[in-house]
């Protein structure tokens, strides 16, 4: 225990980035806005029933994707990992509500 805060918790100088002034690029395992690449889906609708926050819906030509709702949780790329990826992008404020709505679309 004297270890941990030996390693972790006494250690000197700045501990925190200076982001925004200065670009902060998230770690290996950062769970981002989710990715989609429609190429090989098969409107299958695995997805849509896995999102535990109804963020994704089917539309006519491919997936509407909410980023509003989206708890970046992931349960989309596990169940789906040939069409989504989790990206890393997190900078994703906008004014406008409409604009959080993406559609992806079948190849
Ligand atoms: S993205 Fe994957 S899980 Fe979703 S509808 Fe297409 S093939 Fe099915
Ligand atoms: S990351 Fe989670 S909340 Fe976001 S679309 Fe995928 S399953 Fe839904």
């Amino acid at each position: 225990m004297l270890n941990y805060f030996k390693l972790n918790l006494l250690k000197k100088g700045v501990q925190t980035s200076s982001y925004p002034d200065e670009p902060f690029y998230p770690p290996e395992a950062f769970l981002g806005c989710p990715e989609l690449d429609l190429a090989r889906c098969t409107r299958c609708g695995r997805c849509v029933e896995a999102c535990p926050a109804s963020s994704l819906t089917m539309v006519p030509d491919g997936l509407q994707l909410d980023i509003a709702n989206c708890l970046f949780c992931a349960a989309c790329a596990r169940i789906c990992p040939e069409c989504i990826t989790m990206g890393k992008a997190f900078e994703l404020s906008t004014k406008c509500r409409e604009d959080l709505k993406v559609v992806f679309y079948n190849e």
